[in-house]
């Protein structure tokens, strides 16, 4: 942040406000982190805060401090509303375009407040008086720790703040392990474990949380997976059928196309989730090197991210999707070279 925003940052928080922190649409651990550090960061600070985000978010992520009194819209909209159209001001974390935010888009358009955005995605737009962006940052929740160091805030720092900061970094950077992962990033991590987060409890917490009906899946979904070597390119697919023989829970997916792009070769990998009920395939893209899925998911899923993970849908079937997938690949094939 600029010294100028920081000014701009302090004086509208120097007295109490009514104060929204909003998410993005099916909230990831950086989503959930990030938000519930800045919120409790600006509660000791005296202003009064809600987390909303716009639907419900994964199992593995209910234990982080906090996390129970996150209002989500889609549950209690009329509730969700208010609180909206009354907060002064309305913080937007880890999302770059109000569309991310699914139903809620409209209601936080209509909003009076002024809008700051902390946010580590690709190209954000314009709609914030406040744009705190870092596209070189590993995580959301990492641009919060640097938010409170600019605001001589860290005499605030908790076990909480240390936990819910923790989760979104090491969530987003596949613990400590993605390319944006840097020395400042470990000492992030240093300070956060000092101020109480407990690494080892938090992983597994996190990640030892299959169950079987999970486990089976991604049995299905590895068996589903096609290499096209010509491309180094791997993905995979899940039909809604797959997904409810398998008792599919949000966040079951989580991590699958990364064993797409495990593969020895592979530098793009992708997988096709059918959702039946939004009548849309849910796309996941990963890469390695420099090819990048965020422009991929631009040009073709309406999507975005960053340059080696995106997300993004589409409206044809399955089928069609991965047809045209496939026809799409001859015009990437020299940008998908395998390098490593
Ligand atoms: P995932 O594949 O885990 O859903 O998302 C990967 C990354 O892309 C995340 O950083 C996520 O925020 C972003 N992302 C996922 N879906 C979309 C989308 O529809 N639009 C944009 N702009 N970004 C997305
Ligand atoms: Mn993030």
């Amino acid at each position: 942040m600029n010294s100028k925003d920081i000014s701009l940052v302090e004086s509208l928080l120097n007295t109490p406000k009514h104060i929204v922190v909003v998410g993005h649409k099916n909230p990831d651990g950086d989503a959930i982190g990030s938000c519930l550090g800045l919120a409790n960061f600006l509660k000791q600070k005296g202003h009064q805060v809600t987390v909303m985000m716009p639907n419900d978010f994964p199992k593995f992520l209910y234990w982080i401090p906090e996390a129970n009194n996150i209002t989500i819209y889609e549950q209690e909209i009329t509730k969700s509303e208010e609180i909206v159209t009354n907060a002064e001001i309305i913080f937007t974390l880890d999302f770059n375009a109000l569309d991310r935010t699914g139903d809620l888009q409209g209601v936080l358009e209509a909003a009076s407040a002024d809008f700051i955005l902390i946010d580590h995605h690709q190209q954000p737009d314009d709609y914030a008086r406040v744009i705190y962006s870092d596209v070189t940052m590993c995580s959301t929740s990492q641009m919060v720790y640097h938010f409170m160091e600019a605001l001589q805030g860290l005499e605030f720092m908790n076990s909480e703040i240390a936990t819910q900061l923790y989760v979104g970094i090491m969530t987003d950077t596949g613990s400590f392990r993605f390319p944006a992962t840097t020395a400042t990033t470990h000492r992030v991590i240093a300070n956060l474990i000092e101020s109480g987060a407990k690494n080892s409890e938090i992983h597994q917490k996190i990640y030892d949380t299959n169950s079987p009906d999970r486990l089976k899946l991604l049995g299905v979904a590895l068996n589903n997976l096609v290499m096209l070597p010509e491309y180094n390119t791997a993905y995979i697919t899940l039909t809604q059928e797959e997904l409810t023989e398998n008792n599919f829970k949000k966040g079951d997916t989580e991590g699958f196309v990364n064993y797409a792009l495990s593969m020895v070769g592979v530098v793009f990998a992708i997988i096709f989730t059918e959702n039946k009920k939004e009548d849309i395939v849910k796309i996941s893209l990963r890469s390695k090197g420099s090819f990048s899925v965020n422009e991929f998911s631009r040009s073709h899923y309406n999507g975005g991210g960053h340059t080696n993970a995106a997300g993004g849908r589409s409206l044809l079937t399955l089928p069609e999707t991965v047809a045209e997938f496939i026809s799409i690949l001859p015009k990437y094939k020299e940008t998908l070279s395998y390098d490593a």
